[in-house]
């Protein structure tokens, strides 16, 4: 997969007014006293670089409080100026997108349920054709890369070069402490195909609960994100939406004095020269492993060619779980983590298959005669 987008750098668009950057504010505006309050204590913290809040509110079900609608635009205007931070809105039609630049807005996002939908990003993007805005573009709800990188592109299509990724966890199906999984995987491979894409993470989405924000924000640091978005509410116990999730405004400062902002190159050179030295150790073993799985895999082809020419099937499942069961625990009794061992072995495992099924699958030299 090709990744080509044509982006300019954060820091030309947004200048953080601390570090780390953070954009926050309440999930939803819901009254015009709500918003500005809480912009109000959000600016004085001086922490905040940009003022979040949503007003059409994707909502799974029918029935719920669906956003406060256009109004909340006047809202938000109005928080901007008593506040001077800049302010942020999901659009999810084109008509939002014209409303939202209409009222001023100065960054504007897309949520979760459109980025799984190449038509309403399409109608986002044709919106924005002609216009300079920068667009923060969330992962898809599922756990689709791809779906997520179309998104980037046919906004950067549109003509938008102030792009950036939202990374707000995606639906699992088995239960876990987050709301959204994490699989930083997923942001890491984005990062990998577009260096120079910034990448903002949403603890808030991932969490769904305040406990574990303080966790995925200094983790989403710790992975070179370059920011954090947040939601904040001035009384989160009687916010409309996601109030398990929201942080009053004085936690939230609390929260950032406590984050650490490590520098991805050691600036001290006797922690660089040490860090080169464990590096060139890893080096080592990381060739090492790989011979080893060469030999091994050569291995494999020869019982392949074994149990093709005597007609024993591939797979003996007897012999797999036996496999998985002792490796494991030897593993364990190393200090490697049980599943972490299981799954590299089940992937050995499935390369291991694949090779045999070429085999058997191959005329053999007996067979022929
Ligand atoms: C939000 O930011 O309030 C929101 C609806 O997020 P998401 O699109 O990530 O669900
Ligand atoms: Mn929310």
């Amino acid at each position: 997969m090709k990744l080509n987008l044509n982006i300019e750098p954060l820091d030309t668009w947004l200048k953080p007014s601390h570090q780390p950057l953070v954009i926050a504010g309440p999930c939803s505006a819901e009254t015009e006293e709500q918003l500005l309050a809480t912009a109000d204590l959000l600016a004085k913290t001086g922490k905040i670089s940009v003022l979040r809040a949503g007003i059409w509110k994707p909502r799974t079900r029918p029935g719920e409080f669906e956003g406060i609608g256009s109004i909340g635009l006047e809202w938000l205007r109005k928080a901007k100026h008593a506040t001077g931070l800049p302010i942020t809105v999901e659009v999810a039609t084109g008509k939002h997108v014209e409303e939202a630049l209409a009222a001023g807005v100065d960054i504007l996002w897309v949520g979760a349920r459109s980025t799984v939908n190449p038509f309403t990003v399409q109608e986002i993007a044709d919106a924005l054709k002609g216009v300079d805005i920068p667009v923060m573009v969330k992962n898809p709800v599922n756990p689709d890369l791809s779906l997520w990188i179309g998104a980037l592109e046919r906004i950067n299509n549109a003509g938008i070069t102030k792009l950036a990724a939202i990374s707000r966890g995606f639906s699992s199906y088995e239960k876990s402490a987050f709301r959204n999984e994490p699989m930083w995987e997923l942001t890491i491979q984005l990062k990998t195909l577009c260096p120079q894409l910034p990448v903002i993470c949403d603890p808030s989405h991932i969490c769904g609960n305040r406990e574990l924000i303080p966790y995925i924000s200094q983790k989403a640091l710790d992975l070179e994100m370059n920011g954090l978005m947040i939601e904040s509410h001035i009384d989160p116990s009687v916010a409309w939406t996601d109030a398990k999730q929201q942080l009053t405004p004085s936690a939230l400062s609390d929260l950032i004095d406590h984050l650490t902002i490590r520098q991805p190159q050691p600036v001290n050179p006797v922690v660089s020269d040490k860090l080169a030295e464990l590096r060139k150790q890893i080096d080592k073993i990381d060739d090492l492993l790989i011979q080893k799985l060469a030999e091994r895999m050569s291995i494999v082809e020869k019982i392949g060619e074994y149990k093709r020419d005597n007609d024993i099937t591939i797979l003996q499942l007897n012999r797999w779980d036996e496999i998985i069961k002792k490796r494991a625990s030897f593993g364990k009794a190393l200090k490697l983590d049980e599943e972490f061992t299981t799954k590299m072995l089940e992937l050995i495992h499935a390369e291991s298959i694949r090779r045999q099924t070429e085999i058997m699958n191959a005329k053999s030299p007996v067979a022929e005669k």
